[in-house]
């Protein structure tokens, strides 16, 4: 068998509780989906405001694909960018507030291709320690020297930058970091970017839709308006489609148009996706009681929980760890709920570091007080068992 090694890896995967299967879903996302049959109340998607199966953005995607088609059938600097496209790049930079913005397939790839074309030999990459895999590769990409600093460690950060005289400096962060819930310290960071001369490249993935003025995100939240901020986030979460884009001044973006691999290189997205995510930013602008409702029940969830032998990491968005510790006791726990049809995804290393398996609970407003009772009710349960 010329595989044998893979498999040898896999089994041992296996011994350590860590292999990963995926789960196929008969019903689409929301919060009561249907897995082999059996219903569930799920806590574990990106679907923070609850738009990946809203009829008016089905009905756009359904007119977009009537107008464009289905595939775009070429890269972007070939033939492949349409009308659709160019108006959602002129919707995002309005709201995001930069004079420019750009759309990438997914936040991978935006992520791979902003580093990449910014950075290179004899440039300097600074990152949060607990910062997504995406960041992690596109630093590795892009050749630049990286620099990792403890999680949120300012001071560290800040030597860091004093150490390094020459070259580009470029600081990469999670706005909202995907596996703990909480923020970084933006106002801190574009300070020390400001006093260093770094560019500083926020991923608001996790923010975009949810934070800040019309869920204008993280920047928004904490008042920053700066050129040297470059801005990022997905729109496969909140905004509940698919893609990514960037928000920057113009120089920077055609410097991405010019550079980037993963834009250059690749089909564009069908621009059909663009016109339901164009519909997206209207619903996600007029989303107020939406996001109030959200954070009424994070509320809820941190006031259920606490008194469990578990802990909730600090966090006031939709993402609540329950921190576990032990690999094989947070699988355990995630299939005691299952047992009980409740589906929250157990996070175990290397995506979380050793001895941190958790349980991330994510929040929608598609859920309802009743579900989030629900989750408290099992949880308490279980920790009397
Ligand atoms: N950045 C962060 C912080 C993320 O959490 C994710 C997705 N989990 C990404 C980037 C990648 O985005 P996408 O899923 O659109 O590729």
């Amino acid at each position: 068998m010329p595989f044998t090694e893979l498999q040898n890896e896999l089994d041992r995967r296996v011994a350590q509780d860590l292999l990963r299967r995926r789960r196929t879903l008969d019903t689409p996302q929301s919060p009561h989906i249907v897995v082999d049959g059996k219903p569930y109340l799920a806590f574990c998607s990106n679907d923070y405001l609850g738009l990946a199966n809203h009829p008016q953005l089905i009905a756009a995607l359904q007119q977009g694909a009537q107008h464009w088609g289905v595939g775009a059938g070429a890269a972007h600097l070939v033939n492949g960018h349409f009308g659709a496209h160019h108006r959602l790049e002129q919707q995002l930079a309005a709201f995001a507030g930069k004079p420019a913005a750009l759309l990438f397939s997914t936040g991978y790839m935006a992520n791979l291709g902003v580093v990449q074309a910014l950075v290179g030999k004899g440039d300097t990459v600074f990152a949060d320690k607990l910062n997504h895999a995406s960041l992690n590769d596109a630093m590795q990409l892009s050749r630049a020297e990286t620099k990792r600093y403890r999680h949120g460690d300012m001071q560290q950060l800040s030597q860091l930058l004093a150490q390094t005289p020459s070259g580009r400096k470029l600081v990469i962060t999670d706005a909202v970091f995907s596996m703990d819930g909480d923020i970084a310290p933006l106002q801190e960071l574009l300070a020390l970017c400001e006093q260093h001369d770094a560019w500083l490249y926020v991923d608001d993935a996790h923010g975009f839709g949810v934070l800040g003025e019309q869920g204008r995100g993280s920047l928004a939240q904490f008042g920053i308006a700066s050129p040297r901020v470059i801005h990022m986030a997905t729109l496969g979460k909140a905004a509940g489609v698919s893609g990514a884009f960037v928000a920057a001044e113009q120089v920077v973006i055609d410097t991405l148009v010019n550079h980037a691999h993963s834009y250059v290189y690749t089909t564009a997205t069908p621009p059909a996706l663009s016109v339901a995510l164009s519909q997206s930013l209207e619903l996600i602008a007029r989303g107020d009681a939406l996001r109030a409702h959200l954070q009424k029940l994070v509320a809820q969830l941190r006031g259920g929980l606490s008194g469990l032998p578990w802990q909730l990491m600090p966090s006031d968005t939709a993402i609540q760890p329950l921190l576990i510790g032990d690999n094989l006791q947070a699988l355990q726990l995630s299939e005691a709920l299952r047992e009980r049809g409740i589906w929250v995804a157990a996070i175990r290393p290397p995506t979380v570091p050793q001895g941190t398996a958790r349980l991330r609970i994510t929040l929608s407003a598609a859920h309802g007080e009743a579900d989030v009772s629900r989750l408290v009710g099992a949880l308490h349960e279980l920790a009397h068992r």
